[in-house]
């Protein structure tokens, strides 16, 4: 699914690498937490498997593509494969709860019958049925979250990756959102999330991999993280 082959990524000339020969594979319906401190390259990473940066050396295969050699114009097409989450949520704040999942059915020309079906199915499915025509701003942190969620999955991508999608949300409502990630691994989507919430990790024991300065200096099957555990 995700194979990466002694990548390094230098952003600056005279920079110290922010990915340094990492070498990785991810296999289709794994579940792979990335941990590391901030500034260890965990979003670089993600940025290179989603082709918004590109390596400096070494290859990477997603998806059975060599994303190094992907021309700019097929870009939009292989991104359709793969669903995003970000920590700020990224939703459009003048439109409601179902436009803003529409909206990635919309731009992949998807028919409105099909539209009309799908998004509340979607939402349901993340727990937000019945909060359709909510706006954003009448939306709690996790609410938000799971829009952005549903709007991630709607197109049924194989694979998801989510960085640090917990990040600005409240221990309890962060573990409903793993759940709900969890959920949608189990139903077969490869999931990848960059994290560096310890109490998380400890709790649902998936793969992880900790990158330090660039460099994958862990990669554990049921790994925990941090002291103590
Ligand atoms: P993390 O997500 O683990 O916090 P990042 O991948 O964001 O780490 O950053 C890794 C390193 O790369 C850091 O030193 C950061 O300053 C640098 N970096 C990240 N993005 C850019 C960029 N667009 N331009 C220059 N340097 C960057
Ligand atoms: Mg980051």
């Amino acid at each position: 699914m995700i194979s990466l082959e002694n990548v390094t990524k230098i952003y600056q000339r005279g920079a110290a690498p922010a990915l340094d020969s990492c070498t990785l594979n991810i296999g289709a319906g794994e579940f792979v937490f990335l941990v590391g401190s901030s500034g260890s390259g965990k979003s670089t990473l993600l940025s290179l498997i989603l082709r918004e940066e590109r390596v400096t050396s070494g290859t990477i295969h997603v998806l059975g593509k060599d994303v190094s050699k992907l021309s700019r114009w097929r870009v939009p097409h292989f991104r359709r494969n793969i669903g995003t989450v970000f920590q700020d949520f990224k939703l459009l704040e003048n439109k409601s709860v179902f436009d803003n999942v529409a909206i990635a059915m919309q731009v992949i020309g998807k028919p409105r019958h099909l539209i009309l079906t799908e998004v509340p199915r979607v939402l349901e499915t993340v727990g937000l049925g019945g909060k359709e025509r909510r706006m954003p701003h009448e939306l709690s942190g996790g609410e938000m979250q799971r829009v952005a969620i549903a709007r991630a999955m709607i197109n049924r991508p194989k694979l998801l990756l989510a960085d640090e999608p917990t990040g600005n949300l409240d221990p309890r409502t962060s573990l409903g959102i793993m759940r709900l990630l969890d959920q949608i691994n189990r139903n077969g989507t490869t999931v990848v999330m960059a994290t560096h919430d310890h109490e998380i990790v400890n709790q649902v024991r998936n793969r992880v991999v900790e990158l330090e300065e660039g460099k994958v200096i862990r990669d554990q099957e049921h790994g925990s993280y941090g002291a103590g555990r």
